[in-house]
């Protein structure tokens, strides 16, 4: 059991991890990291006795999971109503070739939050947590970019989701395959997957003369705790 500090999430039964759960990580710097790695999130939600699941981006500040999105989008609203909310991120470190088909799998990271998100009203904190969506994606882009007007924050609605009830899961290193069948002549290990930027391409409509801001030609991802180191 891990101890109930605040650098820790308490269990509780939906967040105990029973399958495998040697790979169950509570402690915040874990489940930070992987929220402040992943692109976008998926959260989970039923309306009516029928379940949704919507990609969406995310960012994280402090013990806070923001969304956003159209005022008129339908996860939002129903979020916005207070209801069960499950968001789940996930980050792909790989694929595991094992010997046997069965033992096959991936190496991720991967987080799940549950609780009730809240609308985010006050004009400051919407701002703070949309700079916080941008800064998530692009990294050094707040301070290029054109800030919110009146009119476009009246256009979207923001919802804050506490860190309070979440757990990650995260398996690395080799196949685990039957012993009888490490024997077996033929190649098993890992393939490593990372997501890697290409070329940036300029919008069409861009003036002459502005160059490629240095967030976009060295963009990388933030590196967490638990992230494979590259192989060299
Ligand atoms: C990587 C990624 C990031 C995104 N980020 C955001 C974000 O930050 N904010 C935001 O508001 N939206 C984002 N979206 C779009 C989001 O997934 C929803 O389409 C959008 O929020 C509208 O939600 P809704 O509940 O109003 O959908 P509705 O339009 O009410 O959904 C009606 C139906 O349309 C279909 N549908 C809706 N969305 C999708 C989808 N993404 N893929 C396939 N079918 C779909 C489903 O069948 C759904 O039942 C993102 C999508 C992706 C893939």
């Amino acid at each position: 059991m891990p101890s109930q500090t605040k650098d820790h999430f308490t269990r509780t039964p939906r967040t105990t991890v029973r399958r495998r759960p040697a790979r169950a990580r509570y402690d915040r710097q874990t489940v930070h990291a992987i929220l402040d790695e992943a692109l976008f999130c998926h959260v989970g939600f039923v309306v009516d006795g029928q379940p949704f699941v919507i990609p969406t981006i995310h960012a994280r500040l402090r013990e806070v999971v923001y969304l956003h999105g159209s005022s008129a989008s339908r996860m939002l609203r129903t979020l916005a109503e207070g209801v069960e909310v499950c968001l789940t991120a996930t980050i792909l470190d790989g694929l595991v070739l094992a010997r046997s088909a069965f033992h096959h799998s991936m190496n991720y990271r991967s987080v799940m939050v549950f609780g009730r998100a809240r609308e985010v009203v006050d004009l400051r904190e919407q701002r703070r947590a949309l700079q916080a969506v941008v800064e998530h994606v692009v990294p050094g882009r707040w301070a290029d970019a054109r800030h919110p007007s009146e009119a476009e924050l009246r256009q979207t609605k923001l919802l804050a989701l506490a860190l309070s009830e979440a757990s990650a899961k995260v398996r690395t290193g080799p196949p685990l395959d039957d012993e009888s069948d490490y024997e077996l002549p033929l190649w098993a290990g890992e393939l490593p997957l990372r997501l890697t930027p290409l070329a940036a391409r300029p919008d069409p409509r861009l003036p002459g003369g502005i160059a490629v801001p240095s967030y976009v030609t060295g963009y990388e991802r933030p590196i967490g705790p638990g992230r494979p180191k590259p192989e060299v």
